[in-house]
């Protein structure tokens, strides 16, 4: 496709401003450019179809299935874009006068009453601005309570072998050392290993539950207890939260942080860094080290309250990425709880169905019931040199989104599939079908894998190259 710039013609204009009719100033010549800013000179319409054309090559949930393991990338209702537009809420500015935003105050404060509810958990704080974001808030919570306490010896979260990277970065970043744990031959914490593990070093624990391999913590009450009765605390990674919201409440399973994916779990694309948010929410005796401000009632009244005594400070401009905090709110409504729990379950399901049919073409290593979504190997294939990278390549010349790969690290050549709740089962079918059919390409004509895709607009990239030299910006040669 021809850059915009390549299509710039000179002299070509999209829009011509009306005459001025008052005087001009003169700049000081400082001031003033001394060559032409290259601007592509185009029409109106070669730009409308420049961006639509890119658009195009995208692959987006919009347009297929994105079974993307750890991701949750759900279909997301259009209602809640539109609530997110209407002027009321996007044209607000965080300096005004909170009596003149009371509205915006209460969608934050009713949307906080909701994630606890969901959570099992007594406060929250809705400025961090992802996932990642609200463990590093969390763990200074942890950091600091322990401090709080004089107790300096605390040193160490403990971090399963199956967590996602950001655990233990988020330990690293607030100073911990992480202690990793392996998981057991069902994928789950090894409680033996964790015993031996939790020492008066011993600040917390990083868990998600249901884990990275979509299995759900069998011995979470144990888990939470070996560590309490250590003096760590537990933190929820909420990444998974779409399996269990409406279900069980991590607050009931002993954490005493959770953060929330509103991304992932709440109606918010998710992917390609843009804006997500990932509130965290806290048991009682943690309240006072949450950032400020938090968003109280008083009387009729929302205020912002910066009197937490023991706060960590911020760790976000403002409040938060608001436009996802009024999608996710608009989702809780228009879902309700009964849709909230039917959702969680038809995830569930589907993940469960997905797996027992792949589980006929590719080695599941950990086949028992599932949660949202199953890990898959390609070890099994005859052709030991296809890898799972060569498999899901070629997903994409069949017009799917290839599912999360080489994550969870304990499974070898995995290819982690999260279907979630809002794909129907004609959806399913035709991907177990391209899954059959991709299996006996591996074996009857490999090189077909080898060098896919074939049909995308772009070929198999250099991954190493694409990070360590990436071309942001087009250069005039
Ligand atoms: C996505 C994810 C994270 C990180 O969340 P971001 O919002 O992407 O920063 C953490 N843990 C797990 C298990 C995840 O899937």
């Amino acid at each position: 496709m021809e850059l915009i710039f390549e299509i710039s013609k000179n002299g070509r204009r999209g829009f011509i401003p009306p005459k001025m009719d008052i005087k001009p100033y003169k700049l000081s010549s400082k001031y003033v450019r001394k060559s032409s800013l290259k601007l592509p000179e185009v029409t109106e319409g070669d730009v409308v179809r420049h961006y639509t054309n890119l658009s195009r090559l995208n692959y987006a949930v919009d347009t297929g299935f994105y079974p993307l393991g750890s991701c949750t990338m759900k279909y997301n209702p259009r209602l809640s874009e539109r609530i997110a537009s209407l002027s009321g809420f996007a044209e607000i500015h965080p300096y005004q006068n909170p009596e003149t935003v009371q509205g915006a105050l209460e969608l934050m404060y009713k949307l906080g009453e909701s994630l606890k509810k969901i959570s099992g958990m007594d406060a929250i704080t809705l400025q961090p601005a992802a996932g990642a974001h609200g463990e590093y808030t969390g763990i200074a919570v942890i950091r600091k309570y322990h401090r709080d306490r004089k107790d300096f010896n605390r040193d160490e979260i403990i971090v399963p072998d199956s967590a996602h990277g950001t655990n233990p970065a988020s330990s690293a970043m607030n100073g911990f050392k992480v202690v990793e744990i392996k998981s057991d031959d069902r994928g789950m914490v090894d409680v033996e290993e964790l015993k031996k593990a939790v020492s008066s070093h011993t600040a917390g624990m990083m868990l998600t539950n249901p884990n990275t391999l979509g299995i759900f913590e069998e011995n979470i009450l144990e888990i939470s207890k070996i560590v309490h009765s250590a003096g760590g605390l537990m933190y929820y990674d909420g990444a998974n939260l779409n399996a269990i919201m409406g279900q069980i409440r991590p607050g009931d399973l002993g954490f005493d942080i959770v953060h929330f994916n509103l991304h992932k779990t709440f109606s918010t694309p998710h992917g390609m860094g843009g804006p997500g948010s990932g509130p965290i929410a806290v048991k009682a005796f943690l309240t006072d080290f949450l950032p400020v401000p938090i968003i109280l009632k008083k009387g009729e009244k929302y205020v912002l309250d910066f009197s937490l005594k023991k706060t960590i400070g911020k760790v976000r401009s403002f409040y938060g990425n608001f436009s996802v905090l009024v999608k996710a709110y608009a989702y809780i409504l228009i879902m309700g709880e009964e849709g909230i729990k039917r959702a969680s379950e038809m995830a569930v399901l589907n993940a469960n169905y997905l797996r027992t049919k792949i589980s006929k073409i590719l080695k599941v290593p950990y086949n028992a019931r599932c949660m949202h979504e199953f890990v898959a190997s390609t070890t099994n294939l005859q052709n030991k040199n296809i890898k799972a990278l060569d498999f899901v390549k070629r997903m994409l010349d069949y017009g799917i989104h290839p599912p999360t790969v080489y994550f969870p690290l304990i499974v070898h050549e995995d290819i982690m599939v999260e279907p979630t709740e809002t794909e129907s089962k004609d959806t399913l079918d035709r991907f177990v079908e391209i899954v059959t059919k991709i299996a006996k390409e591996a074996n009857k004509n490999p090189e077909v894998l080898k060098s896919a895709p074939h049909e995308t607009p772009v070929r198999r990239l250099d991954d190493t190259k694409a990070a360590r030299h990436p071309i942001l910006r087009w250069k005039e040669n």
